[in-house]
């Protein structure tokens, strides 16, 4: 019996580009070539490490999924004199972060909410941009605890800021006050 050869092309996530080879014997059941196909790109050839599907093109060009050794036996069978086994990365969906959480960790020292009292003032700091020296905790902006006045969200950093009119009369500027 002549050695079997089998072609991959794998498609990794952008901005990766392709990579074509050959893996030798491959193996006849599928569960053991994923484990050869995950060996082969993401220790051999140290490619970042990604979710595949693999699949193979049929003779009218259609995309033939294979997700189980049933599929796996077709695309043998189908393909005997060159196999060719077609692998791409997954685009994986990124769970969308709570939108209070990166903030939680942010500390404006020596900064007290003047609606609640919180100091350090902890997460997202916002200030009125009305009263002359009243900042609000990102509970209470939420809250709409400062509801007749405009607040503005401030930079993170440790430094105490003033809002005061433009020169031009023409709106606001954040000046440092350090
Ligand atoms: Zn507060
Ligand atoms: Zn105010």
């Amino acid at each position: 019996m002549s050695e079997k050869f089998m072609k991959i092309t794998y498609q990794g996530p952008p901005p990766a580009t392709k990579l074509n080879a050959y893996l030798r014997m491959p193996s006849q059941t599928y569960a053991v070539l994923r484990r050869e196909i995950d060996m082969y790109l993401f220790q051999e050839r140290q490619l970042p490490k990604a979710e595949i599907k693999t699949f193979w093109i049929d003779a009218d060009n259609d995309e033939i999924e294979i997700i189980n050794q049933i599929d796996y036996d077709i695309f043998l069978s189908k393909y005997r004199s060159s196999m060719h086994l077609q692998i791409a990365a997954i685009k994986r969906r990124v769970a969308p972060k709570p939108v209070s959480a990166p903030s939680n960790f942010i500390i404006h020292d020596k900064i007290t909410c003047d609606i609640c009292g919180l100091c350090p003032l902890v997460g997202f700091r916002y200030k009125c941009i009305q009263c002359r020296n009243f900042d609000l905790c990102q509970a209470c902006e939420a809250a709409h605890k400062h509801p007749e006045h405009m607040t503005i969200r401030m930079p993170t950093n440790h430094r105490r800021y003033k809002v005061l009119p433009k020169p031009s009369g023409n709106g606001w500027e954040i000046v440092s006050n350090s």
